[in-house]
């Protein structure tokens, strides 16, 4: 499997944006301690990008959920991992690294509902619209794509093309 030279969006594109993404952000959250929740593991290159990118204070942890065993969702959510801090009263940003179903994202607000959180946020890089199964909306978003599967930039296929700066489409089993 071969990365072409033509990525759906190059890394200049994506740091422009995640910029831009941090910006409003940390508009939004100006008066607030933010509290990043990190969706492993596609989440672990964009939030990492955008925690380095916003001004002052912000804390970072984990959660860990499954929906996902190949080019189509496989219909259920499993939670692997929780945050170890204290969410109580935090103001969370729930961070993905894209929208498809819908599915992942919305468990994880569901569970997270049950933490007396201050505030719960949803920030999204990719956002793929067409292949929603509910009502989920990101607060925050990178990019709307097509119906397409992608990889890099954290994302990956089969634990493969996680490494690659950009993010590229993936077809038939080749990196385009
Ligand atoms: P959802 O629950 O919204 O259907 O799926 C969300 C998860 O499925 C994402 O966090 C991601 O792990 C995976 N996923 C969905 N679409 C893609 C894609 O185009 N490429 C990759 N690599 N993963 C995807
Ligand atoms: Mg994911």
């Amino acid at each position: 499997m071969q990365p072409s030279k033509t990525p759906l969006l190059t890394h200049d594109v994506i740091a422009q944006r995640v910029g831009e993404l941090a910006d409003t952000i940390a508009r939004d959250y100006a008066d607030k301690d933010l509290l990043l929740l990190l969706v492993l593991k596609g989440a672990l290159v964009f939030g990492s990008d955008l925690m380095r990118r916003l001004p002052g204070r912000v804390a970072v942890d984990f959660v860990r959920a499954r929906s996902y065993t190949g080019p189509n969702s496989s219909g259920q959510v499993r939670l692997l991992y929780t945050p170890s801090a204290p969410l109580a009263d935090r103001h969370v940003l729930l961070v993905e690294d894209i929208l498809d179903t819908g599915r992942t994202a919305s468990f994880l607000q569901q569970h997270l509902h049950g933490y007396q959180l201050g505030s719960l946020r949803l920030v999204t890089l990719l956002d793929k619209p067409s292949r929603r199964e509910n009502e989920l909306t990101a607060d925050y978003t990178g990019f709307t794509i097509d119906n397409q599967f992608v990889v890099g930039y954290g994302l990956d296929y089969e634990e493969a093309h996680r490494e690659l700066p950009a993010i590229h489409v993936l077809d038939n089993g080749a990196v385009k």
